[in-house]
């Protein structure tokens, strides 16, 4: 049974002489390994090699879940995210293509994810006329925070995991807990030391930081900046390292192994 969808590339390995083995990300179908015969013959059927971060429409013909899928069309879109204009900056490519190594970390074959599929598409839009490193590196933690959260990981930045004190947002713009009641007295504010853990996925407070063992010291303005992540729009160099340090820590523990892109993003 032939099944069309529309598709990002987010794994390429070479096969044979001629053919590929392509990883898609798929919207209506979830994450897809295909063989994709002949793609690399000069009159490949689609068009030459399939490349990582190109996106379009997929026709496959599907296989017992165990087995590879046999790609029988791939048409690339025209003028969208692609591969060819990342091309130009090495900084932003290197993001997208951590972005996919997480996705291909973090999502299971024929589990659809549709609105994350639509977050990274508009990622890779995006990226492609960030203008600079920091723009870059914002939109990366915002995506990698979309992504933890589509697959249920989601980290807790509102308010301590441990003791449910809700963190102050600075600007005066104080997140009412439940019902619109103003936050309790003793509520943290955007000043006060924050800790985040790993193993508790997410902030916790000055107070409760000593009965986590595995837990990273942020720096006030990280803190403030996890914790109203709007602020990412602003923030310095060193502040979207610090976090962009953090989560890669973070998907080190889920994935116990460290994604082999983050050097290329992290500089180390
Ligand atoms: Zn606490």
């Amino acid at each position: 049974m032939l099944t069309k969808d529309q598709a990002i590339c987010i794994r390429t390995v070479d096969y044979s002489e001629t053919s590929q083995i392509v990883t898609f990300f798929a919207k209506a179908s979830g994450k897809i390994g295909a063989i994709a015969k002949g793609a690399k013959r000069p009159k490949s059927p689609f068009d030459g090699p399939i490349e990582m971060l190109s996106h379009g429409r997929i026709v496959f013909a599907a296989s017992n879940k165990d087995k590879l899928a046999t790609l029988t069309e791939f048409e690339s879109a025209a003028g969208t995210a692609g591969p060819t204009l990342l091309r130009n900056n090495l900084f932003s490519l290197n993001c997208c293509l951590f972005a996919a190594e997480l996705v291909n970390l973090l999502t299971d074959e024929h589990d659809p994810h549709s609105n994350l599929f639509d977050s990274f598409l508009e990622f890779l839009h995006n990226a492609e006329n960030a203008g600079n490193k920091c723009e870059m590196l914002a939109l990366l933690i915002l995506f990698q925070l979309a992504l933890l959260k589509d697959v249920g990981l989601g980290p807790i930045l509102d308010h301590c995991v441990n003791c449910k004190t809700t963190f102050a947002c600075p600007e005066g713009d104080i997140r009412l807990p439940h019902g619109g009641h103003p936050a309790p007295s003793g509520v943290e504010g955007p000043t006060s030391e924050l800790y985040f853990s790993n193993s508790a996925n997410g902030l916790i407070c000055k107070n409760c930081e000593s009965a986590f063992q595995d837990k990273f010291k942020l720096t006030k303005k990280a803190a403030a900046t996890l914790t109203n992540l709007k602020l990412l729009a602003n923030a310095s160099e060193n502040t979207l390292n610090e976090i962009e340090k953090l989560l890669t820590y973070h998907f080190t523990e889920l994935t116990h192994r460290r994604p082999k892109m983050a050097k290329y993003v992290l500089g180390s």
